[in-house]
């Protein structure tokens, strides 16, 4: 069953930059994909039009069963919860422990203390970080901080996991180690979309890559 489904989708910013051109593609529930391309190719307006950060000038974008270009103000709450992403710059807070940052998507959706502590060490355990939750982020390597930002994204158990160069600033070792981990996800049902431009890594991962050159999608296939 198709989860994401971009049909013919153009992005036109108000500057009047054509970020992306009749771009169409479904990704199945339980899928694992990449999308890569240069510098400016489009790939973070496409994860932003997804989380609707961002709204399609023209064409349809459906996620599960919401057309997102008709989907009313009040539910954009409801949407963004079945997302979870993952920045480069994982844009943790250092001003609270590593609990403290995963955390927080909890507390928006109202989880109580409790229920909310269980699934922060669920999260913290698959990632392996478990025995740290009470550093402040900082103190962390920075393959720990992106950890970090993996747990964050997935304590509310999101149906899909969207990630924006999330290896960016990690050596070649400790990238393929993130990848595993967004791979176990993978495993257990989550639909996951990574942009990336490391082709070598992608390539070692052997999943659907999509390719997109000036905000057109010009290939569709195995890596
Ligand atoms: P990528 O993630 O592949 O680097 P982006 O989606 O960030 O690509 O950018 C695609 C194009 O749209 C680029 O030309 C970029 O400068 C432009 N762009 C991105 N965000 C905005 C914005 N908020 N306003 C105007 N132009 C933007
Ligand atoms: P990436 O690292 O994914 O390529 P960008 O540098 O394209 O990221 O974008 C970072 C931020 O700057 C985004 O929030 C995007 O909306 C904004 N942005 C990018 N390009 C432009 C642009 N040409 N005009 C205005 N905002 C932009």
């Amino acid at each position: 069953m198709a989860l994401i489904s971009f049909d013919n989708v153009s992005k036109r910013y108000p500057s009047g930059q054509e970020a992306l051109s009749n771009v169409s593609f479904t990704l199945r529930e339980g899928e694992m994909a990449f999308l890569t391309g240069h510098s400016g190719a489009g790939k973070s307006t496409l994860l932003r039009m997804i989380m609707l950060m961002e709204r399609p000038s023209q064409g349809q974008l459906v996620v599960g069963d919401q057309n997102l270009s008709r989907l009313p103000r009040r539910e954009l709450p409801y949407h963004r919860r079945r997302i979870g992403v993952v920045f480069q710059n994982h844009q943790l807070l250092f001003d609270r422990s590593v609990f403290d940052n995963v955390v927080l998507p909890l507390q928006i959706c109202g989880y109580d203390t409790e229920d909310a502590s269980r699934r922060v060490r669920a999260a913290l355990n698959k990632v392996g970080l478990l025995d740290k939750e009470r550093l402040n982020p900082i103190s962390l390597s920075s393959g720990e901080q992106q950890r970090v930002g993996i747990a964050r994204a997935i304590v509310h158990k999101p149906q899909v996991l969207l990630a924006d160069e999330p290896t960016g600033n990690l050596d070649p070792q400790l990238s393929e180690e993130i990848m595993k981990l967004f791979q176990q996800f993978n495993r257990v049902g989550t639909t996951v979309l990574i942009a990336s431009h490391d082709l070598g890594l992608i390539e070692r991962m052997r999943h659907r890559t999509l390719v997109l050159r000036n905000g057109r999608l010009i290939a569709d296939g195995r890596g």
